[in-house]
């Protein structure tokens, strides 16, 4: 009889688990695993030279933060209207050569008192456009990414290094970065959020003063004032390399387990 109960138990765990990633499939588009069973397109990847593995020591993950204590009346608006100054200020900003070719800055867009703030390299020719962050295809997938969360759009921060279209798409120069990064540094000041996830190399090497590639940052938390920031690929870079969504799916997994998030279905 308990042996019954356990596999109608197992069963309902098994089925709830193919649920939840088909669920995950649907959102943020490739074929999660099931525990055991390896995708094809990964497990036909050459294995990398010996001497260039790269050491998969990740730092371990801080532990989940304890339950935010509700905000002070009116500190929504204290920060939405901070925001608001600080993106006039983006507004007339002439600081580096990239204002000569923008249509307009690109801010940032979301929550003021989230718990969850992406930074990317800066705006393409979609976000130049409309004046939005990630609002293009790989915006797309950004969003299928939140989504796969558990989460909106609404419900996290979305920002750039820079403020201002590279031309050509370019990745900005060293010196735009710098000109830029005392905006981000105050976008974070005023939001404050519990954690920082770097999409791409350019977000990650900015914040973290390092030349480390992406492929060895991503994945691993590390201290950005205080705050546990972690890099992970840029979905620019995931349209291109489908396979390597499934590393990003393991990213987002950990920022999850740090936000308390549930990592199965029916959760909200
Ligand atoms: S990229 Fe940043 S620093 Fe350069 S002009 Fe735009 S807002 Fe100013």
């Amino acid at each position: 009889m308990i042996k019954a109960e356990n596999s109608a138990a197992a069963i309902a765990r098994l089925a709830r688990e193919l649920r939840f990633r088909l669920e995950v499939n649907r959102l943020f588009g490739w074929q999660v695993p099931l525990r055991g069973i390896r995708l094809a397109a990964a497990a036909s990847r050459p294995a990398a030279p010996a001497g260039k593995r790269i050491a998969r020591r990740p730092a371990p993950a801080p532990p989940p933060p304890a339950l935010p204590a509700p905000l002070p009346e009116g500190e929504r608006a204290r920060r939405l209207a901070l925001l608001a100054a600080l993106d006039r200020e983006v507004r007339a900003c002439r600081s580096c050569p990239l204002c000569q070719g923008r249509t307009q800055t690109v801010f940032g867009a979301g929550d003021p008192c989230a718990r969850l703030m992406f930074i990317g390299e800066g705006p393409g020719f979609d976000e130049d456009r409309l004046g939005e962050p990630f609002v293009g295809k790989a915006g797309q997938l950004l969003d299928r990414m939140i989504q796969a969360m558990g989460l909106s759009r609404r419900e996290v921060y979305i920002a750039n290094v820079v403020k201002c279209r590279p031309p050509d798409n370019r990745v900005p120069f060293p010196v735009e970065m710098i000109a830029c990064m005392p905006y981000l540094r105050r976008q974070i000041e005023i939001i404050r959020p519990l954690v920082l996830c770097a999409l791409g190399s350019t977000a990650a090497k900015a914040l973290l003063q390092t030349t480390e590639s992406i492929s060895r940052l991503r994945g691993r938390f590390f201290d950005y004032q205080g705050i546990p920031l972690l890099p992970t690929f840029h979905p620019s870079y995931l349209l291109r390399n489908e396979p390597d969504k499934r590393l990003a799916w393991e990213d987002l997994q950990k920022l999850m387990r740090l936000l308390g998030l549930p990592l199965a279905p029916g959760r909200r």
